[in-house]
């Protein structure tokens, strides 16, 4: 079956779909985007993706290129005409197309793109045996909060991942501490069974799924700590574990050469990805 792209207005075979060599996002990733996950042909936490959508746009001053009705509208249209029963709804808004300049320029229309595709649930040798991730020093500007495509730091991380056979690159600041990983949040469970995780600050995305996961922690009745933690700490932590859309909770049980706790995923984890993956099938959204 041939994809098909939302572009500015058109529903465009795959291949046919472009945006302007002088789109913002091109020349100075002078955008925002969104990934959502496709259940079912409903979508997973839809509200509060749209929720932090309003709010990196507003954090760059790019207008909102529909209303919320039509947007929805797009994005239903965009995994039917794909016909996407489980995958990811991909959605970029840039501040638009005019000649190169750093200034914004006057009345220039947003672009809006969206593209969605099937995808594969993740390999369950993950899951019964766990991760690994790498640390790398996190070199990214200084406002990861917004969920801008100015990824090449992520990029770079989550290549020196693959290259090392990890499956996630952990970010470090110039405290030692783990930020987040490049397409996912970090959490850590103590040896007093506390799960800990960056307070979402200007240095980290504050995740759908983090978000999602510290409810149903908090519902459970866990203790949960939002506080950086360093990388010597992960290491000696009893479970570890990475949050995001696309793999829900992924225990982790390598951190570089150390072995997190036994070394297999916790039973703190198991629990939160049982906990999680209900309460997102659940608030799934057609
Ligand atoms: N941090 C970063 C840097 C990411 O790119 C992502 C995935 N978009 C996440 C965290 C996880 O966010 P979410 O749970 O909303 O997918």
């Amino acid at each position: 079956m041939s994809r098909i792209a939302y572009v500015n207005g058109r529903y465009l075979p795959h291949r046919q779909a472009c945006v302007h060599i002088e789109d913002r996002g091109f020349q100075f990733a002078d955008g925002v985007y969104e990934v959502i996950a496709v259940r079912s042909g409903g979508f997973v936490d839809e509200a509060p993706h749209l929720k932090r959508l309003h709010r990196s746009l507003g954090e760059l001053t790019i207008a909102p290129p529909m209303s919320d009705a039509a947007l929805k509208a797009v994005m239903r249209e965009t995994v039917r005409r794909n016909r996407v029963v489980d995958g990811i709804l991909y959605i970029q808004i840039t501040r638009g197309a005019a000649p190169r300049d750093f200034p914004f320029p006057p009345g220039v229309r947003p672009s809006l793109i969206m593209t969605a595709r099937a995808q594969r649930p993740l390999d369950p040798k993950i899951l019964e045996r766990g991760a690994t991730v790498i640390t790398v020093p996190d070199i990214r500007w200084a406002r990861p909060d917004i969920k801008s495509v100015a990824l090449l730091p992520n990029a770079l991380g989550k290549q020196r991942a693959k290259e090392a056979g990890a499956y996630e690159a952990w970010q470090v600041d110039h405290d030692g501490n783990v930020t987040e990983g490049t397409s996912s949040n970090a959490w850590i469970v103590t040896a007093k069974n506390e799960i800990v995780t960056h307070p979402a600050d200007h240095g980290i995305l504050n995740g759908v799924t983090r978000l999602g996961v510290l409810q149903v922690a908090h519902e459970a009745g866990l203790v949960l700590v939002e506080r950086p933690f360093s990388v010597a700490e992960a290491k000696a932590a009893g479970e570890a574990f990475l949050t995001s859309t696309t793999n829900f909770v992924v225990p982790i049980v390598r951190i570089d050469e150390a072995t997190v706790g036994e070394g297999r995923p916790g039973e703190i984890v198991r629990r939160l990805r049982a906990l999680y993956s209900d309460f997102a099938l659940k608030g799934v959204v057609r």
